[in-house]
């Protein structure tokens, strides 16, 4: 409102509107030092605020949670990819021990130093997986962790809604798909993985379990439909875990590596994991004793070390292969002998219903094997 005095001219009002606007503005104003404080005082309460919980998705390792399907794998990372964001690698105290997460459950976890002893303690809030190589203060009675190295590879899956992806395993070099020899092996399985682990540093082993219950004709079957995966490069040994057929043909192509063990639950992946180091599992029963709480029948992973150093991770609960993103070429890659045929009409041939296609031809032809083909067409269809 304009305090005017009786007798002021338009001109000396206006002056006068402009002077009570100028007093406001300067009312108003806040002195730069003052706004200077209460910024860092905003910054300052901000800091001290906990942050927000992350979600615990890691926990889902001891199985209660744990869906049957493996919905969607996500690639391994390359060998020297970063860090995952939400991974803090610390500059870590040349003190701090090092060691392996070897199992992890809702409110513990398990760590091996690389000497051989044996810490549990509460799971960080990162989010953390059997296989992560981390850093432990033990200058207390109890150990506990100071940080996670970067890891080398990543095995994750979305969970069914597909918008939380999960780590099964870190810093692993093999992904051994194992299948039961009967009522007969999925080999589609194996297709799956190769297209998901396309060009990625990790190697496949394809194990068919169970072969003590084949009889002579369904062995020379088997050896049959296993024949195109191996004249495509991959691993392929033959067991069984009971009577001990294939095992150090399994064994020399995991020697000194870590291999994760990937396939529906039944086909003796754990079996095959106490035939091969029936010392690491002792090892992790101890640990259990120890804790008081007893044994549990855990359906977690858990990571083993042979006594030649070899490492393997049981993954239980893992029925399907999912895969996160199919591109047709990498789809095709997962099957190299579709290059050797001749060209298709159509460059970007799919060789799924173009006219001339090569593919085709040569499985009605009987060159490429129509079971091949047709596991290509289930990948493809995703
Ligand atoms: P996982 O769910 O993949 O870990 O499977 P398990 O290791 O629990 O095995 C499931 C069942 O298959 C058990 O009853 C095992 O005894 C049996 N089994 C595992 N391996 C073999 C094998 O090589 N031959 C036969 N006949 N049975 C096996
Ligand atoms: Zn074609």
């Amino acid at each position: 409102m304009i305090r005017s005095s009786p007798g002021m001219n338009d001109r000396e009002q206006d002056k006068e509107r402009m002077r009570q606007a100028a007093r406001k503005h300067f009312e108003r104003r806040v002195d730069p030092e003052e706004n200077k404080r209460r910024k860092a005082e905003s910054r300052r309460r901000k800091a001290g605020r906990p942050k927000p919980p992350r979600r615990r998705e890691w926990t889902s390792g001891d199985g209660t949670d744990e869906p049957e399907t493996f919905e969607r794998i996500v690639k391994a990372k390359p060998l020297d990819a970063p860090p995952p964001r939400e991974l803090d690698v610390l500059v870590v105290d040349a003190s701090a021990r090092r060691g392996t997460i070897v199992e992890i459950h809702r409110n513990r976890m398990v760590v091996v130093e690389d000497d051989g002893l044996v810490h549990e303690m509460p799971p960080p809030e990162h989010r953390v997986a059997v296989g992560d190589v981390v850093r432990l203060d033990v200058s207390r009675a109890d150990a506990s962790f100071v940080a996670v190295e970067p890891r080398r590879s990543t095995l994750a899956r979305r969970d069914p809604t597909g918008r939380h992806v999960r780590l099964l395993a870190t810093n692993v070099d093999v992904v051994c798909v194992v299948l039961t020899a009967v009522p007969e092996p999925k080999i589609g399985l194996a297709d799956r993985v190769r297209v998901a682990l396309d060009g990625e540093p990790v190697i496949q082993v394809v194990c068919v379990n169970k072969t003590d219950l084949l009889g002579e004709a369904e062995a020379i079957t088997l050896v049959e439909a296993l024949a195109p995966l191996r004249t495509e490069g991959m691993i392929v040994c033959e067991t069984s875990a009971l009577d001990g057929t294939g095992l150090k043909e399994l064994a020399a192509a995991i020697r000194g590596r870590t291999c994760v063990l990937v396939g529906q639950s039944g086909v003796g992946k754990s079996t095959l994991l106490n035939a091969l180091a029936p010392e690491g599992r002792r090892e992790t029963r101890e640990v259990r004793e120890g804790d008081g709480k007893g044994r549990h029948t855990t359906t977690s992973s858990a990571l083993v070390t042979l006594e030649d150093g070899t490492r393997i991770i049981d993954t239980p609960g893992v029925r399907a292969f999912g895969l996160e993103k199919v591109t047709p070429a990498a789809a095709v890659a997962a099957f190299p002998e579709f290059g050797r045929t001749g060209p298709c009409r159509f460059r970007d041939c799919l060789h799924h219903h173009e006219p001339d296609c090569a593919v085709r031809r040569a499985v009605e032809q009987g060159e490429i094997a129509a079971a091949r083909y047709a596991s290509y067409l289930r990948i493809l269809s995703d």
